[in-house]
């Protein structure tokens, strides 16, 4: 397999409050597990400038102006008790959108099977016209649309094992049978939504888990609702909103996963991506806040991606 990185330092530059779980140490805790030895053959890059203009293919103008007007000269700005923006947050939200998009063309290029984009903000909260849960703009859903519009794909499936329901991207594809959405996350938590009754136009699958659910609870999830949805809906590409909060020193949640069930579903995922979509795989950080748990997840996902 021929994996790519894409990461940028001003990713470290997105500031939140003191004590707030979605901080730059997060993004240094995934870069320093990622300079070791076992992952000398990713391809590393670094994060290109995006275009805001492929921010509206998720996103009305009115938010995107919104948001950069929210931005502070100086100091650390609270949109509301969650989602905050510092003086360099624009660049790095564009900028993420900038590297999922990248890695959509290189994955559609045919020379780079799948990548994945340490980026952030996050962004699978970010609904069409609201910023909330740490995310300004909603990038596993502006990458999606960009592989429709500038590659042709007519089919896009993102699955999102964050441990929080992906309100923003179930929002932006509610009535849009081209995209599968896709999520394991446990219920009840925030945002609230994610249940197994919230089908939109067919192509939502929620499979919400109760609290101090496992492993087994979670393969189980994949294996009777997530993987048969993908088997049927064959996409051309695969985007992985690629949380890791589910793991079980993550301080947010209280599901209990370990490394080897993030190693396991990026397996099943690269199966579906090798099945109807060329292995085109593309992974985007979301969550994951306990740094050590966060840490060994991305090495055993990226480590996946990797090996085949
Ligand atoms: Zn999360």
């Amino acid at each position: 397999m021929v994996t790519r990185l894409y990461s940028h330092p001003i990713f470290l530059e997105h500031l939140t409050p003191p004590g707030h779980p979605e901080r730059p140490d997060r993004l240094r805790a995934v870069a320093r597990i990622l300079d070791d030895e076992p992952f000398s053959a990713l391809e590393r890059m670094e994060a290109p400038e995006g275009d805001e203009a492929t921010l509206l293919y998720a996103h009305p103008e009115r938010h995107v102006e919104a948001i950069r007007k929210a931005i502070p000269e100086e100091g650390i700005v609270g949109l509301d008790a969650d989602t905050w923006v510092s003086p360099k947050s624009y660049e790095a939200a564009i900028r993420a959108v900038g590297a999922a998009n990248a890695a959509v063309d290189d994955v559609f290029s045919g020379r780079i099977d799948n990548v994945f984009v340490a980026s952030r903000p996050p962004g699978h909260h970010a609904e069409k016209a609201t910023a909330m849960g740490f995310c300004l703009f909603n990038t596993a859903a502006i990458a999606a649309r960009y592989a429709q519009k500038r590659h042709g794909a007519e089919r896009v499936a993102i699955v999102d094992w964050d441990v929080h329901h992906g309100n923003g991207t179930q929002d932006i594809f509610w009535d849009d049978p081209s995209v599968l959405y896709c999520s394991t996350h446990q219920m009840p938590l925030y945002p609230g939504t994610g249940a197994r009754s919230e089908t939109g136009a067919g192509n939502i699958v929620n499979a919400p888990l109760s609290p101090t659910s496992g492993s087994d609870l979670f393969r189980e999830a994949f294996r009777s609702r997530v993987l048969p949805a993908l088997r049927d809906f064959a996409p051309d590409l695969v985007i992985i909103s690629a949380g890791f909060d589910a793991h079980h020193r993550d301080p947010l949640a209280q599901i209990n996963l370990t490394e080897a069930d993030f190693d396991w579903a990026t397996g099943q995922m690269m199966d579906c991506a090798a099945r109807s979509a060329g292995n085109r795989l593309v992974s985007l950080l979301e969550g994951g806040y306990d740094l050590e748990g966060l840490s060994f997840s991305v090495a055993a996902h990226v480590g996946r991606l990797l090996r085949g």
